[in-house]
């Protein structure tokens, strides 16, 4: 590495991402940090219109740099089309979040079999699914970078939740499996692991609860810094992963949660 590497002018200059959930909070604030570094996006959500409000704002600067697509990761097809819109728009793929999910606040008794596989099929699956299908298109541009949206419900327990945290768990495991298999390709596959976000996502989940203010406030008090994350703290997180400056960073998992797991 030169000196003057670290005078490039935005870490993912000329690179292609997709990004799955990409119309709202996590995913919303990595398309916004994606085009300020440099790249071109798919903003690749089942919202529509929200994704593409995102993509008529961030190319309102002239050039296009954004791109809405209708995009269920439940579905293989949906994300393929993604992928192929990207390679037919910006000339590739370079970058792969897999970022979308669902919450279900619910016990293991509570879940029906059905709930569970729902919950795995899009948390997980899903993932599984955005691996497979970008590494075609990364192996045409010499490698790439995927980035999973795992979180730190991977690694403690909780009364609710059942089908989340095995889903995501499994991002997690697949995440290290993928990595290692995929290193002969010059992919490399990385996790982010967010505490608690604030996002829309975040607060249709509290608002499922009788009282959803006093549960915001207990959660708000259950963090070590007294305050909830933000979505573009994790966005720059991914910024990193999928970028040059994260080469040598393969199958990790990075923890963006304000000690949330270490305080634990
Ligand atoms: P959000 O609800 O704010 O945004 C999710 C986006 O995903 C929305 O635009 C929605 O339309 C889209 N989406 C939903 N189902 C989809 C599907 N089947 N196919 C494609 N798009 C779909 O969510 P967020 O809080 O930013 O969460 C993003 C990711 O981060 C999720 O995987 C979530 O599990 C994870 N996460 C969030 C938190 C948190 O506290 N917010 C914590 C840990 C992990």
């Amino acid at each position: 590495m030169a000196a003057s590497d670290f005078q490039r002018p935005g870490k993912l200059a000329g690179k292609v991402g997709v990004v799955t959930g990409a119309a709202s909070g996590i995913g919303e604030m990595t398309c916004r940090k994606f085009v300020a570094e440099g790249a071109s996006v798919v903003i690749a959500d089942i919202d529509l219109s929200a994704a593409e409000k995102l993509a008529d704002e961030l190319n309102a600067g002239g050039s296009q740099v954004a791109l809405a697509v209708r995009c269920d990761v439940s579905k293989m097809d949906d994300i393929e089309a993604a992928l192929a819109a990207a390679e037919k728009t910006f000339g590739g793929v370079d970058i792969m979040c897999n970022n979308a999910g669902m919450r279900s606040i619910k016990s293991v008794v509570d879940t029906s079999e059905e709930e569970f596989w729902k919950m795995l099929d899009i948390n997980l699956v899903s993932v599984f699914r955005g691996i497979k299908l970008a590494v075609p298109y990364m192996k045409k541009r010499g490698g790439g970078a995927i980035v999973n949206t795992s979180s730190a419900y991977a690694h403690v327990g909780s009364a609710g939740f059942a089908a989340y945290h095995a889903a995501k768990g499994g991002v997690s495991s697949l995440t290290r499996g993928a990595s290692v298999s995929l290193l002969k390709d010059n992919i490399r596959v990385n996790a982010v692991v967010p505490g608690v976000i604030h996002t829309a996502g975040l607060d249709d989940a509290v608002h499922q609860r009788p009282n959803p203010e006093e549960v915001l406030a207990s959660i708000i008090e259950k963090q070590p810094t007294g305050r909830l994350g933000r979505p573009e703290e994790v966005a720059n997180v991914i910024a990193f992963l999928a970028s040059d400056d994260a080469a040598f960073v393969m199958g990790a998992e990075y923890t963006v949660d304000g000690a949330y797991l270490t305080a634990a």
